[in-house]
């Protein structure tokens, strides 16, 4: 029995994949790179497999591609991170499609019998050419990504620059700027969105117009529960001392797990139905709570993130973004899927 574990519904998952290709009218290109945001990129490839309106799984690099195909995944695997000389031969060994986005890219592929796909960069400064339309016979898609998708007039004039661009090409069965947040563009001359965060049912901002579903349950065991009398200091540099005597519950989650030591004295994990506080400072392998008023027994489970509490929601609280709380999870913490909603309840 695990101490800390992370159960992916399969339903809400393929639910998610519906919702965001019937939104979009595009299938999906659906991004798994950091083993799929933290949820465990094998498990969600495989759910993802035998879906038509998936048409592609991405990755960051050739590394994770190899994983997948290791696992047995059969799709389309698109490496958004490029190729260095040296990995040419694991691309066609494993049926990878590299993204290119650099000249020395496109010497690593030199001669290689594979399709590729080319990146532009209209604006994020980060991966792609600026400018030029490359020819040549193996390039089945274009690609640019956007920077600041919830800025309205910098995102139509990226996908504007992407869109004359793409002009260049004629047809081509791949054509994607979209990210989750960048649906809300209803880009007309893409044929493919490519998204992490809504898939795994994050929204990307409060007003996200497609009604995705919590994927995920994060929960971890107690481990100790004990009455501290009132002026009792918890934890590592007593940041947080007793008021009154109080039920002092020790969840076996720690900063190492993937629960940020920022959000120390400032977000509450869930009892069943209640919220308990964190204590002091969130330490590497355990997290205190405020058990007082809960009938709370060691074993049981305390929920970190689920149907009453998001990534997202913590990483208000961390001052950061759902993405790094997601791909910090740490492979301690065990993975599997479940069927059907909801996911498992407590206790
Ligand atoms: C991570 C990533 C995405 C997915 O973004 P979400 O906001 O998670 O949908 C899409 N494209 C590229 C190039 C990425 O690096």
């Amino acid at each position: 029995m695990p101490r800390a574990e992370l159960c992916i519904s399969k339903e809400n998952l393929l639910r998610n994949v519906e919702l965001l290709y019937s939104f979009s009218g595009k299938p999906l290109i659906a991004v798994v790179k950091a083993d799929a945001y933290g949820l465990g990129a094998p498990l969600v490839a495989s759910v993802l497999e035998e879906r038509k309106e998936v048409s592609a799984l991405a990755v960051a690099c050739v590394e994770e591609g190899i994983e997948l195909r290791k696992a047995g995944i059969a799709k389309k695997i698109l490496v958004l991170g490029g190729v260095l000389k040296g990995e040419e031969k694991a691309l066609v060994e494993y049926r990878l499609t590299p993204v290119v986005s650099h000249r020395e890219h496109l010497r690593a592929v030199e001669g290689l019998p594979i399709p590729i796909q080319v990146k532009y960069d209209t604006g994020m400064g980060r991966l792609g050419f600026l400018e030029g339309t490359l020819q040549d016979p193996r390039i089945e898609g274009v690609l640019s990504h956007l920077s600041s998708p919830l800025d309205e007039s910098y995102s139509l004039q990226q996908i504007e620059k992407f869109r004359r661009l793409v002009e260049a090409y004629g047809k081509l069965p791949y054509v994607h700027v979209e990210s989750s947040a960048g649906l809300l563009y209803r880009v007309a001359f893409t044929t493919h969105i490519r998204v992490g965060l809504a898939l795994y049912g994050e929204k990307p901002c409060p007003t996200y117009p497609v009604e995705i579903r919590r994927v995920l349950n994060l929960r971890a065991r107690i481990i100790s529960i004990k009455t501290l009398p009132a002026g009792f200091p918890v934890s590592y540099s007593k940041s947080y001392i007793t008021q009154k005597a109080s039920r002092v519950g020790v969840v076996a989650f720690g900063y190492a797990d993937g629960l940020m030591k920022s959000l120390s004295n400032k977000a509450s994990l869930w009892y069943q139905d209640k919220p308990v506080r964190i204590l002091g400072n969130i330490t590497m392998d355990m997290t205190m709570v405020d058990l007082t008023g809960t009938q709370a027994q060691v074993g049981d489970w305390v929920e970190i993130v689920g149907e009453r509490q998001s990534f997202t929601d913590l990483a208000r609280l961390a001052g950061t973004i759902p993405y790094e709380l997601m791909s910090n999870l740490s492979k301690r913490v065990q993975r599997r899927v479940v069927d059907s909603t909801p996911v498992p309840v407590l206790k």
